[in-house]
C-alpha cells in the first residue's frame, strides 16, 4: 500500500500494477484502472485545452458517477483545484460559489441544468451524464477528441474543496490543506477492516466528505468503486450481491431504507457497513446488528476534522448510542468551558487534532483552535472505558428555564418507540421559559401515536423539562442531500 499516493497517480498506479482490474462500476458499466488513467489523461488534456492550468478551478455538480470521479481526477492531474458543489444547492447559492472561487469549469449532469440558470457566463460548461436532452459539450466528447500523451509527472498539487451541507447557515467552502493526499483514509483503516483489492458500494453522495472519503480509500486500496446515480435502497443491495461487494459506505437515513426493505439479499461478502455524515439513531445500529451482521461502523466526524472516532462492531452491540475512539494519528478532548478536560460522563464541548484538520474556510474564517486543538463544534463526553458519545452540536443545545436540553437525548429515547418511525427535536422560543422543546414525529402509521404518547414517554424516561411541550406530526422530516434533518426549517 502507498500512502504517498495522490488521487493524481492513484489510477496510474493501478494500471501499472492491477490494470485490467475494474476501477469502477456505474449505471455505464464497468472501467478498468487502465482505462480510467488513460481517460483521464485525456481528460486533462481536454480541459487545458478550456484553459484549465495548475491553480484553476473546476467545479463538478454531479451524482455518484464515473462523470465525477474522472473530473476530479483529471483536474487534480493538471494541478487545478476542485469544488465539489452539493446537489442539494439552489441555483442562486451555486452561482455565488462559482463566483466567488472564480471558477473556470463547471462539469455537471443535464438533470441539474436548472442549477447552473444564474451561473456568470464566462464559466464553460460541460455536461457529465446526459439525461432527458443534451445540449452542450460533453465529458465523452473531450475525452474521445483528446490525445493520450503524458502529463509532467509533479504537477503542482491541487486543493480539493468541500462545500459543508449547509446545515446551520450558507454553504461554507472548507478547503483541504493536503487535498489531493489520500491521507484520511490511511488513519480511517486502524479501526475498519478494509483491504487492498476489496469492492466498494458506495451510494453516500461523492460530493461530500464522506464519499469522497470512500473514493480515497478505493484509490489508495486498489478498490473496486461500484456506484449509482440515484439512491435506490434495493438497487443498491442488489448491486453489493452481484459484485460481492466489501464494502458499503452509506449514511444514516439509507441504512434506515435498507431496513425497511420487505425482503433483502443474503450479502456473504459484506465485511464493513460504515455508517458517517450524521448520528447514527441508536435503533438502527441495533437493528443493523441484527440484520447485516457485526459488519457497522459508526464514524463520528466532520468536513473540517476528517473523522475524529470510530465506533466498532462489538462496541455498538454494547453501546448503539457511542461514536467509539479515535484513529490512529488522533487526539480528542473533551473539555469544559475553560479548556480543561471534563471527567467521564461529563459532557464537554468535542476538541481535536490530527493531521487532517482543514485550514480555513475559503471566505476566510475558521473554527476555534485551543492549544493546537480544534473545536468539532459538537457537545459530548467520555464512558469509564473512554468511548465517546456525542450529544449534538453545541448550537442546537435548548436552553429551556435555565435547564441545559440536548435534544439527541430526547431524539433517541424516542426513536425507540414503538410506532415512531423517525424523529427530530428543536426549540423553538418561549416566552416564559426562553426556549421549550418541540418534537417532529413521522409514525410508522397514521395514527399509530398520539402526542400524550409522546409527552407521556419522555416524561417517564427524562427531567421533567425535556419533555417536548409541542409535538407535530409529519408525513417525512426535511432533509438535505446527505439525508442530515433541516432542523433550522423545523424552528
Ligand atoms: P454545515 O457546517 O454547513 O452545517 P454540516 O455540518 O452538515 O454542514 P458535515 O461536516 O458533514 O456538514 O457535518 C458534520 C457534523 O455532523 C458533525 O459536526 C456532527 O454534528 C454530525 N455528525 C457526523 N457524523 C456523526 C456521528 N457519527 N455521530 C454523531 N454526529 C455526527
Amino acid at each position: 500500500l502507498r500512502w504517498d499516493l495522490t488521487i493524481a497517480f492513484g489510477y496510474a498506479h493501478g494500471a501499472a500494477r492491477h490494470p485490467d482490474r475494474p476501477a469502477i462500476v456505474d449505471d455505464g458499466g464497468a472501467l478498468t484502472f487502465a482505462e480510467v488513467d488513460e481517460r483521464t489523461t485525456r481528460l486533462a488534456h481536454g480541459l487545458r485545452d478550456l484553459g484549465v492550468g495548475a491553480g484553476a478551478k473546476v467545479a463538478v455538480l454531479c451524482r455518484n458517477h464515473r462523470g465525477f470521479v474522472e473530473t476530479v481526477t483529471a483536474s487534480v492531474k493538471l494541478g487545478a483545484h476542485v469544488v465539489l458543489l452539493n446537489t442539494g444547492l439552489s441555483a442562486g447559492q451555486v452561482a455565488t460559489v462559482l463566483r466567488e472561487q472564480d471558477v473556470a469549469v463547471v462539469v455537471a449532469d443535464t438533470e441539474f441544468g436548472d442549477l447552473l440558470a444564474d451561473a456568470p457566463r464566462e464559466v464553460h460548461r460541460l455536461v457529465a451524464w446526459v439525461e432527458g436532452a443534451a445540449g452542450g459539450r460533453t465529458l465523452e466528447d473531450l475525452i474521445a477528441s483528446s490525445p493520450t500523451t503524458p502529463l509532467p509527472r509533479r504537477p503542482p498539487r491541487g486543493r480539493m474543496v468541500v462545500l459543508t451541507s449547509g446545515t446551520t447557515g450558507a454553504p461554507k467552502g472548507a478547503r483541504r490543506p493536503e487535498p489531493a493526499s489520500l491521507t484520511p483514509a490511511a488513519a480511517l483503516l486502524s479501526r475498519i477492516p478494509l483491504r487492498a483489492g476489496d469492492r466498494f458500494s458506495v451510494p453516500a453522495p461523492l460530493f461530500h466528505t464522506w464519499g469522497l472519503a470512500a473514493f480515497q480509500i478505493a484509490l489508495v486500496l486498489g478498490a473496486t468503486l461500484v456506484l449509482r446515480r440515484k439512491f435506490d435502497p434495493a438497487l443498491t443491495l442488489d448491486d453489493a450481491r452481484t459484485h460481492r461487494s466489501d464494502a458499503l459506505f452509506a449514511v444514516p437515513v439509507m441504512l434506515q431504507r435498507f431496513l425497511e426493505l420487505e425482503s433483502r439479499p443474503a450479502l456473504p461478502a459484506l465485511r464493513v457497513i460504515a455508517s458517517s455524515g450524521s448520528a447514527l439513531p441508536p435503533p438502527v445500529a441495533r437493528r443493523c446488528l441484527a440484520g447485516f451482521g457485526p459488519v457497522l461502523y459508526n464514524l463520528y466526524g466532520s468536513t473540517e476534522v476528517s473523522w475524529v472516532s470510530i465506533a466498532r462492531p462489538d462496541e455498538l452491540a454494547r453501546h448503539p448510542d457511542t461514536a467509539g475512539r479515535p484513529p490512529r494519528g488522533t487526539r480528542l478532548e473533551v473539555l469544559d468551558d475553560d479548556g480543561r478536560p471534563v471527567p467521564p460522563g461529563v459532557t464537554g464541548r468535542i476538541f481535536v487534532a490530527n493531521d487532517m484538520l482543514f485550514d480555513g474556510y475559503t471566505n476566510g474564517s475558521g473554527k476555534e483552535v485551543r492549544d493546537g486543538l480544534m473545536s468539532t463544534g459538537d457537545l459530548g463526553h467520555r464512558d469509564e472505558e473512554g468511548l465517546l458519545y456525542v450529544v449534538g452540536r453545541d448550537d442546537e443545545m435548548i436552553v429551556s428555564g435555565g435547564e441545559n436540553v440536548y435534544p439527541r437525548e430526547v431524539e433517541d429515547l424516542l426513536a425507540a418507540l414503538d410506532g415512531v418511525r423517525e424523529v427530530a427535536v428543536v426549540g423553538v422560543p418561549d416566552e416564559r421559559f426562553g426556549q421549550r422543546l418541540a418534537a417532529y414525529v413521522v409514525r410508522e402509521e397514521p395514527g399509530s401515536l398520539d402526542a400524550d404518547a409522546v409527552r407521556d414517554h419522555v416524561r417517564d424516561n427524562l427531567a421533567r423539562f425535556s419533555v417536548p411541550r409541542d409535538v407535530v406530526f409529519l408525513e417525512a422530516l426535511p432533509r438535505n442531500a446527505t439525508g442530515k434533518v433541516l432542523k433550522r426549517e423545523l424552528a
